[in-house]
């Protein structure tokens, strides 16, 4: 029986953007982040973080130092009685990466590749999954992949985003969405 998934874009949905964050120190969780995914959770969504990481790309940071941040927040998430299933992230650029980081990627959202990767690896139904994200990129991976319903957490993107999704200004408007959905 196939399974569905939360995917969570994670700078500006999981954590605050503060622009290529990659230090411990510097995570601010967004507000709601923790009651939302236990509720997720608890009907039976997989957790799936999809992030581009295009710091890496940039040489602002490291693949190294993108896993020890994800570490101690998994664990950080952990506490709150929260365990992602996958985080999966995209270190390329087409412009500003540096060496072999400098390339297309279909895992690049709006390229649907780590959205597929979770369909593959936990045999879910895209159509029966979610995705929450700040940009309109996130937006045209989660329409371009057929997910049943994509939510935009308002304060990132300066205007409207084409594509079919519901604006959100909290987390706490798409775990109620979740709750009635059952
Ligand atoms: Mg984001």
């Amino acid at each position: 029986m196939s399974q569905r998934a939360l995917f969570l874009d994670r700078d500006g949905v999981v954590n605050e953007e503060v622009g290529y964050l990659h230090r411990a120190e510097e995570v601010r969780f967004v507000p709601g982040i923790f009651s939302l995914c236990r509720t997720a959770i608890a009907l039976g969504y997989r957790l799936i973080v999809v992030t581009n990481q295009a710091g890496i790309a940039r040489g602002f940071y490291t693949e190294a130092d993108f896993e020890i941040l994800m570490d101690w927040m998994r664990r950080a998430l952990h506490v709150e009685g929260i365990t992602l299933d996958a985080v999966y992230h995209c270190p390329f650029h087409p412009e500003h990466g540096i060496g072999h980081y400098r390339r297309e990627h279909e895992d690049r959202k709006p390229g649907t590749g780590m959205l597929r990767r979770g369909a593959r690896e936990f045999n879910l139904s895209l159509a029966d999954s979610i995705m929450i994200g700040d940009r309109c990129s996130d937006i045209a991976a989660a329409n371009a992949a057929g997910l049943r319903q994509a939510f935009l957490i308002t304060g990132t993107e300066a205007s409207a985003c084409t594509g079919t999704y519901l604006k959100i200004e909290t987390l706490a408007e798409a775990e109620r969405w979740l709750l009635s959905q059952g």
